[in-house]
């Protein structure tokens, strides 16, 4: 929840939750979206850092943006289309549909997933209003499919059986206060990968390792070369973690695939870890 991260609390960081506890640790891993840290979040999720982050830091925030992107996934009782087409796209720019039921029949059965992307933002409108629309654009498409191999009237007759789902789900991945986007993308006016790697530095940062870092960050939005998706998220969290040890123990170099090396000087580093 509501947190607050100080890095100069003699040579450990405090997390101040939003419940009154305090955590206390040598480094604090930051992974929330973008969205989150930016500075116009007045959201429950909102975080305060004390000393505030560095200029270059929040340039970096201000030229990441958070980006919409959601979902509509619909289980139906009996499935209206082909089972084995993965994707239908129709001229209707709101939505495009992935069959999940192509994918993996057994444990996605009769299900459709509607992807809406950035222009096409549903705040305002409930989840009902939002099936409504995507349940519309489904029944015009498959009017109009059957019309070529059935005639008009059969078209719409099939398109009128269209059942509503029986389980469905909203996401509202850009005002949910706990993501405030879907993913990063590179705003206008801003420095794109320099942004990327700008997010993911420690705090304080100094170039000449006069200070310590104690507060790092992993995230898509952190990741050069994965930025968007699940592996830059993961690898962000290896690198992150990575920092971690290396400037607790003062080390300016750590083997980069330490986790899978039993050399005697990786495994005295995991010992004093284990203490
Ligand atoms: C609709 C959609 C489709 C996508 N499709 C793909 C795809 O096909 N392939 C792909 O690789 N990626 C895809 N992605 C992107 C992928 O989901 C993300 O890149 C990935 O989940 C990011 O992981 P993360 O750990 O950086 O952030 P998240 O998974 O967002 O984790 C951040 C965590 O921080 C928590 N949090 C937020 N604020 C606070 C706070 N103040 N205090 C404590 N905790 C907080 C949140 O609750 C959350 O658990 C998609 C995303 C969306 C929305």
């Amino acid at each position: 929840g509501h947190g607050y991260v100080a890095g100069d609390v003699a040579d450990v960081c405090e997390v101040k939750t939003a419940d009154g506890h305090t955590l206390r640790a040598l480094g604090v891993i930051v992974t929330v979206p973008i969205g989150v840290l930016r500075e116009d979040n007045t959201t429950e999720s909102r975080i305060e850092f004390d000393p505030p982050l560095s200029q270059e830091k929040r340039d970096a925030i201000k030229f990441l943006g958070g980006g919409c992107h959601n979902k509509v996934c619909m289980r139906f009782k009996r499935r209206f289309w082909q089972p084995t087409v993965r994707f239908f796209n129709t001229t209707q720019e709101a939505f495009q549909f992935m069959n999940l039921h192509a994918f993996d029949p057994d444990h996605c059965r009769n299900i459709l997933v509607a992807h809406s992307f950035g222009a096409y933002k549903w705040d305002g409108k409930s989840d009902q209003q939002v099936l409504d629309e995507v349940m519309g654009v489904l029944r015009a498409m498959f009017t109009r499919s059957r019309c070529g191999e059935a005639g008009e009237t059969a078209g719409e007759r099939i398109a009128k059986t269209i059942e509503p789902p029986i389980q469905w789900v909203v996401t509202r991945w850009d005002t949910d206060p706990f993501s405030l986007g879907s993913y990063a993308f590179w705003k206008k006016g801003g420095r794109a990968l320099e942004d990327n790697v700008a997010l993911s530095s420690p705090e304080p940062f100094s170039h000449d390792n006069s200070q310590r870092s104690k507060v790092f960050f992993a995230g898509e939005a952190t990741s050069a070369f994965g930025a968007q998706c699940v592996h830059g998220a993961a690898h962000s969290g290896v690198r992150a973690a990575s920092e971690v040890v290396a400037s607790v123990f003062n080390m300016t170099h750590l083997h980069p695939t330490w986790a899978g090396d039993d050399s005697d000087e990786v495994m005295e580093w995991r010992d004093k870890l284990l203490d």
